[in-house]
């Protein structure tokens, strides 16, 4: 068997959202498997839609997911160029030939003409297909016609009548009807090919074995292989991906949430997170497992085993699987990845001392279990920040109110004015003597203590709590943290006001 070669072709006309994504994936896997090549190819002769802006985004996007092409644009490869843009010399040889053989004739209809046709079709509700006016026109006046400066386009001549059908590794096997397919544009009045010619030159030329690719090409399929045939190419295997669709069956659009990749990095998903996520769209290993190394994707990822049914992307999942990935992330790398998220949030300044980066690596440890994204940082990381007695909460309030409260308040404010360092052994000892000192216990004297440190009746354990902010408040932040007994004292002054 031929070593598999198989291409993502993304056109460079928007961000890498996760349908596209997902093609990607899938062919990656399905190279990697097989050990055979992947290979990056962009598809830029739509001039007007095409920017380098995301050309480059493209790659950038799919090497932050984890994917890397043995042949592509900026790696090279034998089978090069690997931009549509650069190839034109392939695309008007080919052209040539067919016109030569008579496998293909210029078309000299205006667009104005074509919608027009097009549009009776549709008001008589039948499928418009191009009628064929040019296929008859001889080849000398045709000839003369361009030479003369008419603007025309070339078209492929193809059969009116009979079935075309094709094996899919993903549907099965598939037939249309010929009749109701014109004879496609190959190459535009522009010179510029046709997406359906370009691309079959193209995975010809790069001897390509399997096109993996979204449902929606699914209908370009039988002029490919048309147009295959008429240039006496074997056509490659095909493999339709079902489309990615939200949870109300529609397709997969900002309504439902993020839908470019890069999205998704702002948003605090890790790479590897929704690299494992896109995986299972539309597929899922014999043992429905769904934590999964690359490696282990590799080993169980079979083409043959991808749903037809379309693929519903779930955010909960996809956090979920994220919240995983997150937990066995060592604390700096952890601190890393939140560490853009809270200095765009205003909380962290730009430059980190060794000693944030100790701080940080601790207070995301104390949050990690509380987040399934790192965009979810600032806002638990404020209520360090925050110490505003003024809109306490209801339920703090109530508790101030408790008969045990302002007693063990004094008293832990009498003690923690005469500590240096307030850790949790000394908070232990403290909470020990106000019990004594005061009669207060149990509730009654934990929830007046945290109220005083936090002006909040819930939230982090007072053990990582009290740390957290001793620690913080030596360090220089945008807004500084108070200490702990700086917080004490201002509980007290405002029972006491
Ligand atoms: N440029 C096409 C797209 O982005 C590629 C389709 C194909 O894989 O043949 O949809």
């Amino acid at each position: 068997m031929k070593r598999a070669r198989v291409r993502f072709a993304p056109s460079p006309t928007g961000y890498l959202h996760v349908g596209n994504a997902r093609t990607a994936l899938f062919n990656w896997l399905f190279a990697r498997r097989q050990d055979g090549t992947f290979i990056l190819r962009i598809e830029d002769t739509d001039v007007e839609r095409s920017t380098t802006e995301y050309d480059r985004k493209l790659m950038e996007d799919l090497r932050w997911l984890g994917l890397d092409w043995d042949e592509g644009p900026d790696v090279g490869g034998e089978f090069g160029p690997y931009r549509q843009s650069q190839r034109l010399d392939f695309y008007r040889a080919h052209a040539e030939k067919l016109l030569k053989e008579d496998k293909a004739y210029p078309c000299f209809c205006s667009p104005e003409e074509l919608e027009q046709e097009r549009q009776k079709a549709l008001d008589a509700g039948q499928t418009p297909v191009y009628s064929g006016k040019c296929c008859g026109i001889p080849t000398e006046e045709s000839t003369q016609r361009v030479a003369a400066g008419e603007e025309a386009v070339i078209r492929l001549r193809t059969p009116d009548e009979g079935i075309i059908s094709f094996h899919d590794l993903v549907r099965g096997p598939l037939q249309f009807d010929l009749s109701l397919i014109g004879d496609p544009i190959l190459v535009r009045s522009n010179g510029l090919p046709a997406y359906n010619y370009a691309v079959v030159v193209d995975d010809f030329l790069m001897a390509i074995t399997h096109v993996i690719r979204g449902e929606d090409h699914i209908q370009n399929t039988p002029r490919q292989i048309l147009t295959c045939r008429a240039l006496g190419f074997d056509p490659p295997v095909f493999a339709h991906l079902s489309m990615v669709m939200g949870k109300d069956n529609t397709r997969l659009s900002k309504r439902h949430g993020a839908t470019a990749v890069d999205q998704f990095d702002k948003e605090g998903i890790l790479p590897s997170a929704l690299f494992n996520y896109l995986a299972l769209l539309g597929w899922a290993p014999p043992d429905g497992r769904e934590v999964l190394t690359k490696d282990e994707l590799i080993g169980l990822f079979r083409l043959e085993k991808v749903s037809r049914s379309s693929a519903i992307f779930d955010y909960d999942k996809l956090a979920w699987i994220n919240r995983q990935y997150i937990k066995t992330l060592p604390s700096r790398t952890k601190a890393e990845y939140a560490f853009p998220h809270l200095k765009d949030a205003g909380l962290l300044p730009e430059k980190m001392s060794p000693g944030h980066w100790v701080w940080l690596e601790q207070v995301v440890e104390a949050f990690a279990d509380k987040i399934d994204r790192f965009s979810q940082l600032p806002a638990l990381f404020s209520s360090l920040f925050e110490f505003s007695l003024s809109t306490m909460d209801d339920d703090a309030k109530e508790i101030l109110k408790e008969r045990c409260s302002l007693e063990v308040i004094r008293s832990f404010s009498d003690k923690i004015a005469r500590v240096e360092n307030l850790d949790n052994e000394m908070f232990g000892l403290m909470a020990k003597e106000i019990k004594e000192d005061t009669g207060c216990k149990g509730k009654d004297l934990y929830h007046p203590l945290r109220v005083a440190l936090t002006a909040k009746a819930s939230g982090l354990e007072l053990d990582k709590f009290i740390p957290i902010v001793e620690e913080g408040a030596k360090l220089v932040f945008p807004t500084p943290i108070k200490s702990c007994a700086q917080r004490v004292s201002e509980t007290l002054a405002y029972i006491d006001r």
